[in-house]
């Protein structure tokens, strides 16, 4: 099986390794890593550059009384602290593109049978299975083939990843492993391939139908 031709690109890498991405896209590049091993590599190298910057910088002397007034306000009673958000793991380092369905990261999160976990009807010949995460939830997206997602775009990033089967749309045709980005400048109606898809989705933000029965069905989406 090939290797994935669509990557997250720089931004999301470099976010990812600085540790700073949220929990649902670092599981999105985490799981894509597992299956690319350019960017995997890309990773570990951006990894070694930041933790050579942070070993570079001068820590800042303490102003006086710094540490006093820390204590203080430890001492007040302050709003709970959020919960700890769980990152995913690092990428199994030898997956391949034609291992197990589910990458590393992601069976970390759902166990080994996405069939597990509880499907619901979201539009004729497209289901959904919530994925929860320690902050938000990601998504499997099974998508019967030829069938078409209405046209709609992104209030915000859209991050869909390739499991299974595949998908076009005007941007290019996505196979397993293949990361599709979308922004609130991006329009699309994507088409699942003859033998179906499999997508995780994490989208950071709300989705908009666009197309004339979309504008009709957004109220009553949550995707
Ligand atoms: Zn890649």
């Amino acid at each position: 099986m090939s290797l994935p031709t669509h990557h997250p690109g720089d931004a999301l890498l470099m976010d990812y390794a600085s540790g700073s991405l949220g929990e649902g896209p670092a599981l999105v590049v985490a799981s894509h890593a597992a299956l690319c091993p350019g960017c995997r590599c890309a990773v570990a190298e951006m990894e070694a550059v930041g933790g050579a910057l942070l070993e570079s910088i001068e820590p800042d002397p303490l102003s006086p009384g710094c540490l006093d007034r820390l204590l203080a306000r430890l001492d007040e009673d302050g709003p709970e602290p959020p919960p700890p958000v769980r990152r995913p793991p690092a990428p199994q380092r030898r997956a391949a593109a034609d291992g197990p369905l589910l990458p590393e990261p992601l069976r970390s999160y759902i166990g080994g049978c996405p069939d597990a976990l509880r499907w619901r009807p979201m539009l004729p010949g497209i289901r959904v299975a919530e994925i929860p995460l320690t902050v938000g939830s990601a998504r499997l997206i099974r998508i019967a083939g030829g069938t078409g997602v209405p046209q709609h775009s992104h209030d915000g990033v859209e991050l869909a990843m390739v499991l299974q089967g595949g998908f076009s749309d005007a941007f290019g045709h996505y196979l397993r492993g293949d990361v599709a980005v979308g922004d609130d400048t991006i329009d699309h109606r994507p088409l699942a391939d003859p033998e179906g898809c499999l997508c995780l989705s994490v989208t950071m933000g709300t989705l908009r139908l666009t197309g004339p029965v979309g504008r009709f069905l957004n109220p009553f989406l949550r995707l």
